[in-house]
């Protein structure tokens, strides 16, 4: 505490952000003036338990619970404490929404994750993770149904790409290596304006609230260069989608427990059992890793964003690819695919988590690897290697969810109940209106 107010001081913070993700997969919060940043630590700041039944449109469903009567505390994680540089005087903390008397609330979905870190730490591990973020950069014209223009037109990691995002990419870089987020590598993705950022894993927890500082980073840079930049999964109907693969692995003891020399394509034996969960989950799952509408248009054949239940050694079209070993160490980890920057990071990873768990405890196998394009493969071919199209909507992956036993119950209530309603209401909103009006909500919001 002392070290954030010193921080605070030094720093010329006035105002610390409170954030947390909602059910729309929206980020939110309030934010404390340094002079009582002491005291809102303590007792967070008040909300209304409605708003994590609102959705991206900023309309209320009604969820029992969720009223105009009943509060919560955003109460920030003090750990999370950083300056946010593209925000001259503003900070930003990570919260958890908790009852007025400071026990957690069943409506957080920060509380979720770490609720599924502590049922994996109980059968002995950690999961390290790190999304790997793609999103659109361009300029915003127009207010009323404004239209989005990319800043180029450049060719997939070509160097031309490299010039053209320069100025934004290294304030981007310094801006998040200044908050402690680890970047890795950046390329000109293959989208027109679309760039990957990805950064350093982390602890489960860390790794999501990284996520969330990072949307908040990739946009606050880009509006402070004039520009505009979207994590919508498909900001333009024609153009490839932005996605958020998953990088994940188990530890134990320091280690990671997905190594094993002598295992097929050198991952464990605990590795298949996790990645045998996340494929008996899969339909239900990916309601909460492509959480919105849009996701859907991007989740689709033949663009490497993992539409068939299947895995593979670095196979790209396959949900979750092996991924080669790397380094001295022979480090593994699965890459989840159909995931986006649309959903909230705490439910995404923490229903993550709870698939690979059903897996581990009950000692699941993997079916047999694929190694094609499962596009290629012919209806029959598919049904006989248990390959089958993901949901083609998000109204489908929450039907899945909704049928899910073992992730609803993780979920646990309110929460099952707010966010299938939060989300039925986002595609009740969008079946009104056509691609465009979808595209453009989607690019303003994410
Ligand atoms: N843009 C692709 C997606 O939507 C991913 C491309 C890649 O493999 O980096 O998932
Ligand atoms: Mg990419």
């Amino acid at each position: 505490m002392e070290e954030v107010l010193r921080r605070a001081l030094d720093e010329h913070v006035s105002l610390t952000r409170f954030l947390y993700a909602d059910h729309g997969g929206i980020i939110r919060g309030k934010a404390a003036a340094t002079a009582r940043l002491a005291e809102r630590i303590e007792s967070g700041i008040g909300h209304t338990r409605a708003m994590m039944a609102m959705s991206m449109m900023d309309e209320l469903s009604a969820v029992d619970g969720m009223g105009p009567v009943g509060e919560v505390r955003i109460k920030p994680d003090i750990s999370t404490f950083t300056p946010l540089p593209y925000a001259p005087g503003a900070a930003a903390m990570l919260a958890d929404q908790v009852l007025p008397d400071g026990a957690p609330w069943d409506g957080c979905a920060r509380t979720l994750l770490k609720q599924a870190i502590s049922d994996l730490a109980d059968e002995g591990y950690e999961l390290r993770a790190s999304f790997e973020p793609e999103f659109t950069l361009g300029h915003r014209e127009g207010h009323e149904s404004a239209a989005l223009r990319p800043i180029d037109e450049s060719l997939c990691y070509s160097s031309t790409g490299f010039h053209l995002a320069h100025d934004y990419t290294i304030d981007l870089v310094a801006a998040l290596n200044e908050q402690g987020l680890e970047v890795e590598h950046y390329y000109p993705e293959l989208g027109h304006g679309q760039q990957e950022v990805p950064i350093r894993y982390a602890a489960a927890l860390r790794a999501a609230d990284n996520h969330v500082l990072l949307r908040e980073t990739v946009r606050g840079v880009a509006i402070r260069h004039g520009l505009w930049a979207s994590f919508a999964p498909k900001p333009f109907p024609d153009q490839a989608g932005n996605g958020a693969h998953l990088h994940a692995s188990l530890w134990r003891d320091g280690a990671n427990a997905f190594v094993d020399p002598n295992g097929r394509f050198g991952m464990s034996t605990v590795g298949y059992r996790f990645l045998a969960g996340v494929l008996a989950h899969l339909p239900a799952l990916v309601a909460l890793t492509c959480g919105s509408v849009n996701s859907y248009r991007r989740l689709v054949p033949r663009t490497w964003s993992g539409a068939f239940t299947c895995w593979g050694p670095d196979n790209r079209e396959a949900a979750v690819r092996v991924c080669s070993p790397i380094g001295a160490h022979g480090s593994v980890n699965l890459e989840f695919k159909p995931s986006d920057s649309s959903g909230n990071p705490y439910l995404a990873l923490g229903g993550f988590i709870y698939a690979g768990l059903d897996g581990l405890r009950r000692c699941l196998s993997p079916p047999e690897p694929l190694s094609v394009d499962p596009a290629v493969l012919s209806p029959a071919e598919r049904s006989e290697l248990s390959v089958s199209p993901l949901p083609s909507s998000l109204s489908e992956a929450l039907n899945a969810l909704e049928a899910d036993s073992v992730l609803m119950s993780a979920l646990g209530s309110p929460r099952s109940t707010a966010y299938l309603a939060v989300k039925r209401s986002e595609v009740t909103h969008f079946a009104k209106h056509d691609a465009a009006y979808e595209c453009y909500h989607h690019w303003m919001k994410f």
